[in-house]
C-alpha cells in the first residue's frame, strides 16, 4: 500500500526544547512511533512529526509555548483512542501530536455531593476501579466503547455513556484549561479554592465551558466530573422487536416514556447488523466475501444467532420501589412490540453461571437456547449489557471495528487502529419522531447497499427530543476498491443529511472543512475567537472546522490512505 505523504521531520533545536520539558523518553521522533501514532481507522491520514507526553499542567503549558515560539501546529489528545473519527490525526502533515496519558491522577473524590476531579489521562477503567476498590459509593458513566478511553476526552467529544449520567459533557463541571498562549483559566469564575467550583456548572458571568469542546481553543488539564450515587436497585433490560412492523410505535412509545421521565439513559436500539458485527466476523461465516449480506445470507444468519431485527437495551435506577414501578411502566408501554427482559444483580450471577456451563456441555447448551430463545453468543451478551449500564467498561463490543477484518480478531487487547482495521463512524443528530427517522434511515442504507457496504446502525437517546443515528461505515482497509467505497458512501450520506437538513452530533475529521459550509455567519464567529485567542493558529487547526489551514502548495491536506 503506497501513502501519499512523506514523514516530516521536526527540527533538532524543537525536539531538544521538548525534551528539556517532558524528559528525553517522554518524546517519540523515531519513524516507527511516528506510524504508530498516525495509524486510524479512517481512509483518509495524515502524518506526524513528533508525539509528545507532558506529565503536568506546566509542562503542558511548556509545550505550548515552545510550539506557539516555533509557530508549529500542536494537537492534544486525552488518551487518543477517538477511533473512527480521526484518532489522534491533524488535517495537515507535520503535526506535534500530544497525548495526555501521563497526566492520570483522580484528585479528588466527594462522596457526599457526587463528583471527582480528574485528569485527562484517567480512563473509564482506572476510573471505575479506583471509585470500587476504595469503597465509594458512585458510579462512573462509561460508553460500549474502550475502557482505555479517556473520560476528559470523551466529554470534550460531547461524547454519550449509557446511564442517566450518559451526557458527558452534561457532566463536566469546572475546567482548567491551559490557553494557546501558555496561560492557564479556570472555568466559572474560580480562582483557585472557590468551594463552588464543582458543583455549579454555570459560575458566575459568560458560561464559557462550552467553548472548550469540539473546538481548539483550549487543552484541558483538570476537570470536575459528576457522577452517581450507587443506587439501592438497579435493573438493566433488553427489548427484543421481532417484527419490524412495530418498530414506529415503539419509537412512539420510548418518545413518550423518554419525556415523562420514565426513560432516562441514553438508550441504545440497534439493527441486527450491529449485533452480527459483535458476534462475529465475514470470514467466519459462509457467506459472500466480497459485498454486503445478500437478504438470504442475512436471514440464516439472523436464524442462525438468534437476532431480531432490532434490539435495545437501557437501564433503570432507584430506590426499590422505584424500579419495581418502572419496571411495570415499560411492560405496559412496550410488551405489545416485543420482548422485554429484566435483569437485576441477583439474576446476574444465576446468568453467567448458565452461560458457562452451557459453553462447556452440549445438551445443556441446547436447552439453555431453547428456554432463551436465543444464541448462546447472543446470550452472553447480557452480562455485558448490564455491567456497561452500571458503568464498568468492556471490550466486548469494541469488536464490531473487526467485522470485514481479512484475519480473526485478537483474542486479547482489541486495538481498531493498531490492527488497521476500517471503520468511520457518521453520526447525524435528529428529532426523535418517525416522521423524521425513517425516510433519513432509507436514504442513508440505499447509499450503503449501493456501495457495497452492510447497513449499520445504532439509535441513542441524546435527549427526549433527539436521536443520534449512529452509523458505521466497516470496510477492509486491505481492500483498495473498498476503500475508494468508503469514502465515496461517507461522502454521499453528508449530502443527504445536508439536503435533509440535519447535522451531525460530533464530527470526524474528514468533515472538518465543510463543517459549516451552510452557517457562514457562525465560521465567521468561531474564526474570529481563534484569531483573538491564538492568532498563530498553533491549536488544531482545523479542528471542527476552526480556523482550517489552506492547503499547502502541493494541495496535501488529508491524503486519502491509498493512492489510486
Ligand atoms: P478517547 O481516547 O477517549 O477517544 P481522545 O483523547 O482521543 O479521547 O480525545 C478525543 C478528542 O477530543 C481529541 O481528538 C481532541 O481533539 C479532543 N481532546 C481530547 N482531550 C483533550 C484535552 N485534554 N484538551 C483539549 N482537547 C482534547
Amino acid at each position: 500500500m503506497e501513502t501519499r505523504f512523506a514523514p516530516s521531520e521536526l527540527a533538532a533545536q524543537v525536539a531538544d526544547e521538548l525534551r528539556a520539558v517532558v524528559g528525553k523518553d517522554h518524546l517519540c521522533t523515531n519513524a516507527d512511533d511516528l506510524d504508530r501514532y498516525s495509524r486510524c481507522t479512517i481512509p483518509w491520514q495524515s502524518l506526524c512529526s513528533a508525539v509528545v507526553f507532558p506529565a503536568s499542567s506546566e509542562e503542558v503549558a511548556a509545550v505550548v509555548r515552545i510550539a506557539a515560539r516555533h509557530r508549529l501546529p500542536l494537537w492534544p489528545s486525552s488518551t487518543g483512542r477517538n477511533w473512527g473519527y480521526g484518532t489522534t490525526l491533524a488535517v495537515n502533515d507535520g503535526a506535534i501530536v500530544m497525548i495526555l496519558t501521563r497526566m492520570n491522577r483522580i484528585i479528588e473524590v466527594n462522596e457526599e455531593l457526587a463528583y471527582a476531579v480528574i485528569e485527562p489521562g484517567v480512563t473509564y477503567e482506572q476510573f471505575n476501579h479506583h471509585l470500587r476498590s476504595n469503597g465509594y459509593k458512585l458510579w462512573i458513566d462509561c460508553t460500549d466503547g474502550s475502557g482505555q478511553g479517556s473520560v476528559i476526552g470523551n466529554a470534550l467529544e460531547r461524547g454519550v455513556g449509557e446511564t442517566p449520567y450518559g451526557d458527558h459533557f452534561g457532566c463536566l463541571c469546572g475546567l482548567e484549561v491551559v490557553l494557546p498562549d501558555g496561560r492557564m483559566v479556570h472555568t466559572g469564575g474560580a480562582v483557585r479554592g472557590l468551594k463552588t467550583w464543582h458543583t455549579h456548572k454555570w459560575g458566575v458571568g459568560p458560561y464559557l465551558e462550552g467553548m472548550f469542546t469540539q473546538s481548539n481553543y483550549g487543552i484541558v488539564t483538570r476537570a470536575g466530573v459528576w457522577l452517581m450515587p450507587t443506587p439501592e436497585s438497579y435493573n438493566s433490560y433488553v427489548f427484543e422487536i421481532r417484527d419490524q412492523r412495530h418498530l414506529p410505535a415503539v419509537v412512539d412509545a420510548f418518545r413518550r416514556l423518554a419525556l415523562s421521565g420514565i426513560v432516562n439513559t441514553k438508550l441504545h436500539m440497534i439493527n441486527d447488523f450491529v449485533s452480527m458485527t459483535i458476534l462475529t466476523q465475514r470470514i467466519s461465516e459462509q457467506v459472500s466475501q466480497d459485498g454486503p449480506l445478500n437478504d438470504a445470507e442475512l436471514a440464516a444468519l439472523r436464524k442462525k444467532y438468534g437476532i431480531s431485527p432490532w434490539n435495545c437495551a437501557g437501564g433503570i435506577y432507584g430506590t426499590r420501589s422505584q424500579v419495581r414501578l418502572q419496571r411495570s411502566l415499560l411492560r405496559e408501554a412496550l410488551s405489545s412490540y416485543g420482548r422485554l427482559i429484566f435483569v437485576s444483580d441477583r439474576l446476574l450471577p444465576l446468568l453467567e453461571g448458565v452461560i458457562r456451563w452451557s459453553w462447556k456441555k452440549p445438551f445443556f447448551r441446547r436447552l439453555t437456547e431453547l428456554a432463551a430463545r436465543t444464541s448462546l453468543p447472543v446470550l452472553e451478551s447480557a452480562p455485558y449489557v448490564h455491567k456497561i449500564l452500571q458503568g464498568i467498561p468492556t471490550e466486548f463490543f469494541v469488536k464490531h471495528a473487526y467485522y470485514r477484518y481479512r484475519r480473526p480478531r485478537p483474542p486479547g487487547e482489541v486495538h481498531p487502529a493498531r490492527d488497521r482495521c476500517g471503520l468511520i463512524w457518521f453520526a447525524p443528530i435528529l428529532p426523535f419522531t418517525n416522521a423524521h427517522i425513517w425516510p433519513f434511515l432509507d436514504a442513508c442504507k440505499a447509499r450503503f447497499a449501493a456501495h457495497g457496504f452492510d447497513f449499520y446502525v445504532a439509535m441513542l437517546l441524546m435527549n427526549p427530543r433527539s436521536v443520534i443515528c449512529l452509523m458505521a461505515v466497516i470496510y477492509d482497509q486491505e481492500d483498495a476498491d473498498e476503500t475508494r467505497h468508503s469514502r465515496e458512501l461517507y461522502e454521499e450520506l453528508l449530502a443527504i443529511m445536508h439536503r435533509s437538513h440535519y447535522q451531525q452530533y460530533r464530527a470526524g475529521l474528514q468533515s472538518w472543512r465543510e463543517l459549516f459550509a451552510n452557517a457562514p455567519e457562525l465560521q465567521r464567529l468561531h474564526d474570529s475567537i481563534k484569531a483573538a485567542i491564538d492568532p498563530a493558529n498553533i491549536l488544531s487547526p482545523g479542528h471542527y472546522g476552526i480556523a482550517y489551514p489552506r492547503p499547502a502548495g502541493d494541495g496535501v491536506v488529508l491524503s486519502p490512505t491509498v493512492k489510486e
